[in-house]
């Protein structure tokens, strides 16, 4: 994938910082690998890259191992 599926702007690979419900867990992903499109902003993850984070987050919560963690603010929306 080299263009943007919804604008075909051009696609350039950074890191970013997700976060991602597992369950009601919601878990916080530093310095994934994502495509940005330059032109509407939309971020694209691979297909390989999309298994990874289920596959670290099964991982991080299977082995009940001490992650550092964050207060996060949280808005009713509706
Ligand atoms: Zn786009």
């Amino acid at each position: 994938m080299n263009k943007c599926y919804l604008c075909g702007g051009k696609l350039e690979r950074k890191n970013v910082n997700i976060a991602r419900y597992w369950g009601k867990e919601l878990i916080a992903l530093n310095d994934v690998p994502a495509l940005i499109c330059q032109k509407c902003g939309e971020r694209f993850f691979e297909a390989k890259i999309s298994n990874k984070i289920d596959e670290k987050i099964k991982g991080v919560l299977e082995n009940k191992k001490i992650i550092p963690k964050i207060n996060i603010p949280v808005v009713q929306f509706s």
